[in-house]
């Protein structure tokens, strides 16, 4: 699938050390270095294509913008690779319920995120893959998971084929992700997407892995499976273990992505693989809340940030105002985060229209730091404010001033944050 085209990375001057970019783990809940290998394995999980880009897909973007620039400024070679789930229920029920088809929906959708993406300076994919495209990986891995009796089929009487699920008593590693309770996997399983209820499962945790065909749905060649379409966590395990092997350097979502979706993309690609480990680190972006909820497409409480580019909002004050927030805290959207961002956007723009500016490597250094230890994009932006706090000051002083040191921040803002000033 196309994906978006790509941000120029300015080139930075050596601040002596490159720092070790560590992150905070999902899984073990400490900070985690990222070890330096040939190749730094990145795989973000896409959006369902149903509805525009909200903020809270826009932070989630956002935040493994800037992992992923860190990692390539600390000299990582980084394969990014992202789904889009362009087949699932719920895109099937919106498209129903608006009276459009699925695959028109899906395509549109797509493409309004693709531009979100770009207005917003995000890098894209190597690699970005819709389920659709991805069905003949995903029937081969189904199939050896049925080989290897991991996997197993139930009759329903809405089909002639039968569905076919994932046997987690095959899968060892179930569970250490998430680290949760029975009672409180099996509520969120029935919340987000799962079928714990239904009858004839081995266990009622047992995730769906491909649906028989049924009327008035799309359906794909599956071979011996039969016609039929993927469930939603195993296309994550096929196109992750095709484009990246396992286990990889660093698996990303939102929070709501915790459990069930990536505990059964881990179960299901180290049953497949005969590993231990799927991803090494896991990394989360907190929910982002509008008018007092989650920010959901569910609960239709969506800030898009195509409706704030069209209002003529920039859209560097736009990921400004998402930097501003620890990526593992929640937070509530407000029109004061917009403002305050683009009261920064403005102070950071004047200072760096000045023919120059206090030494800035010490700044270059400091932001380096911040975003390798552990995102912290908070503080990468108070030590940009403290410079250009310095600059304003010394502009209207005698002291001497560096005439690269605005070229060079701009440049360090450009790439290590992703904003273009
Ligand atoms: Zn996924």
């Amino acid at each position: 699938m196309r994906s978006w085209p790509t941000p120029f990375l300015p080139e930075l001057p050596d601040t002596g050390t490159r720092p070790v970019v560590r992150l905070h783990d999902s899984a073990s809940g400490g900070l985690v270095e990222v070890p330096l290998g040939p190749v730094t394995g990145l795989y973000v999980c896409g959006i369902t294509p149903y509805d525009a880009t909200h903020l809270g897909h826009a932070a989630t973007y956002v935040t493994f913008d800037v992992l992923n620039r860190a990692l390539r400024d600390a000299g990582h070679t980084v394969r990014y690779v992202q789904n889009v789930t362009d087949v699932d229920d719920p895109l099937l029920a919106r498209a129903a319920r608006d009276g459009v088809d699925w695959v028109h929906l899906a395509d549109r959708e797509t493409a309004l995120f693709r531009e979100d993406m770009t207005a917003l300076s995000v890098v894209p994919p190597e690699h970005y893959l819709g389920v659709t495209e991805s069905v003949d990986l995903i029937v081969a891995d189904i199939l050896r998971l049925c080989a290897a009796d991991a996997a197993y089929s139930v009759a329903t009487s809405e089909s002639a084929g039968e569905d076919v699920y994932l046997d987690l008593a095959r899968c060892p590693s179930f569970g250490e992700l998430a680290g949760l309770t029975r009672a409180q996997m099996l509520v969120l399983s029935a919340e987000r997407g799962g079928d714990p209820e239904r009858p004839g499962k081995r266990d009622p945790l047992d995730p769906l892995l491909w649906r028989a065909e049924r009327v008035d749905e799309p359906s794909w060649d599956g071979g011996d499976l039969g016609r039929g379409r993927p469930g939603w966590h195993i296309e994550c395990t096929a196109i992750a273990l095709e484009h990246l092997g396992i286990p990889f350097a660093v698996q990303g979502g939102g929070t709501d992505l915790v459990f069930p979706h990536h505990e059964m993309s881990a179960a299901q690609g180290c049953a497949l693989a005969g590993e231990r480990t799927f991803a090494q680190v896991y990394v989360h972006q907190a929910m982002v809340g509008y008018q007092g909820a989650k920010m959901s497409k569910s609960k239709g409480n969506l800030v898009l940030v195509s409706a704030l580019r069209a209002r003529g909002v920039d859209p560097a004050a736009i990921r400004l105002a998402l930097l501003a927030h620890d990526h593992r805290t929640e937070w509530e959207w407000t029109d004061a985060d917009l403002v305050a961002a683009e009261r920064r956007l403005h102070a950071w723009r004047t200072a760096l229209s000045r023919n120059g500016g206090p030494a800035a490597l010490g700044l270059v250094a400091a932001v380096r730091d911040r975003v390798a230890d552990g995102l912290d994009t908070p503080g990468a932006l108070d030590a940009v404010d403290e410079w250009v706090a310095g600059a304003l000051v010394a502009a209207g002083s005698a002291q001497d001033l560096d005439p690269g040191a605005p070229g060079l921040v701009a440049r360090a803002i450009d790439r290590l944050l992703g904003v273009r000033l």
